[in-house]
């Protein structure tokens, strides 16, 4: 059971989350747990400000999180002394000296930004424990960085399976046969050095999954602050509806392209071990939620759901040379992959590609790599719009109905095809908004016209 930062936000939130541990403690679970609300960004602030040169001003940015702590602790905990106060303690002598370090560069930085960030959860999970064993529930914290094992890239570090997985099981197996809740903070793990590194940002997702894996689990529950996959970002259409099944192709797609309520990380351990998915609300856990498993069936208009993602750059090149050679394609792919950088969408004809990145901390080196094939053209302010459904490929007439719903926005890149579930097309972040309101209105929303017919 994993519960996302506003399901541990305050003392309200705690208390639901105990509320559905308790329901479920007959099925033995292993609860992971994000940073408290907002924690992991004022985190990242504290260490913008010192890496500036104000370590002091970052560390006392910090008091009113390490407070908010507090009030969950004095409220749930009591007045008696309670193990978490040490671990508070310690936080902050810890931070105070990791903040100082930032400053002064006595360390590589990227490397401390993740033992700076990584308090969040190593504070949330020990006071979880800590509030749970107040309601007999026999918890305990672990330290997920005893367990998940991953390479030195620092931020976005990669889990080696393997050894992850034989430590999940050596600590956390014998836990649950003694009947013990394990309670461990997401996102946070360490390299084979025993360095501090995170999975990125949402990756409290993935550590559940990854764990879910290990332990060949009966089910993840991802716990946030929506009732599951909803048809859009609830956020921008107030008509969202909750998605009862997707199939983990669709989820994954839909989580690639801007679904935030799942990390894109997520569906990959559960789909090599085939483990159900449920995505559920801590506001309302007596609902449903959804079920993310192997196949979902179609529905009748075919769209499950509509993702986004902003801040995309377009990149197109083109290269008259090119014509009617080979290896155009591979000397530009390999251009990426020198620099670790992910396309999202491309479309080509034969001499030139069109391409986004959301990525683009190397754009400059890539670029002036690329004005060797050709021309680049480079402009950013793009989103990517993803369709979702099984089926979508196959069924006729759906594409000319999606652009028929927003004939007036100009598309500047459409992938269709290369997957049997989605339809991926890039427009101007402006009309990001107006743009999902029309699709949502077109397939989601019943209409008098479609009424009256199916009613007749
Ligand atoms: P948590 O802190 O629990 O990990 P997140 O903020 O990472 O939660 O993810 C949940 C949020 O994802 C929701 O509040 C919602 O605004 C956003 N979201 C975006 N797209 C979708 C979607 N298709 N379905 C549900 N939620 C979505
Ligand atoms: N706390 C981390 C973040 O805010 C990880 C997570 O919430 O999943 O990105
Ligand atoms: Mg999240």
């Amino acid at each position: 059971m994993k519960f996302g930062g506003t399901s541990v936000g305050d003392v309200a939130a705690f208390e639901r989350v105990i509320h559905v541990v308790c329901t479920q403690i007959d099925v033995r679970p292993v609860v992971v747990v994000s940073a408290m609300t907002k924690v992991t960004d004022a985190l990242l602030e504290a260490f913008a400000t010192a890496r500036a040169g104000d370590a002091a001003a970052g560390f006392d940015s910090l008091e009113r999180h390490f407070a908010r702590h507090v009030e969950v602790r004095r409220t749930l905990l009591g007045d008696a002394p309670n193990a978490f106060d040490r671990e508070l303690e310690y936080a902050r002598e810890e931070l105070k000296d990791l903040l100082t370090r930032v400053q002064r560069r006595s360390l590589p930085l990227p490397m401390l930004k993740d033992a700076i960030v990584s308090y969040g959860e190593q504070l949330s999970s020990r006071l979880l424990a800590e509030v749970l064993k107040t309601r007999d529930v026999n918890a305990r914290q672990v330290d997920s960085r005893r367990m998940i094992v991953t390479d030195d890239e620092f931020g976005a570090a990669t889990p080696v399976v393997d050894e992850t997985n034989e430590l999940v099981k050596v600590e956390i197996e014998p836990m649950l046969a003694s009947g013990e809740v394990p309670v461990m903070g997401g996102f946070i793990a360490a390299n084979r050095a025993g360095e501090t590194t995170t999975l990125g940002r949402g990756g409290g997702d993935y550590s559940a999954a990854i764990v879910a894996a290990a332990l060949n689990a009966r089910e993840l529950q991802i716990w946030t602050d929506v009732t599951g996959v909803m048809t859009c970002d609830p956020r921008i259409c107030s008509d969202a509806r909750t998605i009862p099944v997707l199939s983990y192709e669709e989820a994954a797609e839909l989580a690639y392209f801007g679904a935030k309520v799942l990390h894109p990380k997520t569906i990959k351990p559960a789909v090599d071990t085939n483990i159900p998915v449920r995505v559920c609300n801590t506001f309302e856990p007596d609902a449903t939620g959804t079920m993310v498993i192997a196949e979902s069936g179609e529905t009748p208009t075919k769209i499950k759901s509509i993702a986004h993602k902003k801040n995309i750059t377009v990149l197109r090149i083109t290269s008259a040379r090119m014509l009617g050679a080979y290896g155009f394609m591979s000397a530009l792919f390999q251009i990426f992959e020198r620099f670790r950088t992910a396309i999202d969408v491309i479309s080509t004809s034969e001499v030139s590609v069109a391409l986004t990145l959301d990525n683009t901390a190397e754009l400059d080196k890539i670029i002036t790599e690329l004005k060797r094939l050709g021309d680049v053209d480079v402009e950013s302010g793009y989103a990517v719009i993803c369709v979702v459904g099984e089926g979508l490929r196959a069924s006729k007439g759906l594409a000319a109905s999606i652009f028929a719903a927003i004939e007036d926005v100009n598309v500047a890149l459409i992938s269709h095809g290369a997957s049997s579930v989605n339809l991926t097309f890039v427009i101007k972040e402006e009309y990001v908004a107006d743009v999902i309101r029309k699709l949502h209105e077109e397939f989601f929303e019943p209409r008098p016209s479609r009424q009256l017919i199916s009613n007749y």
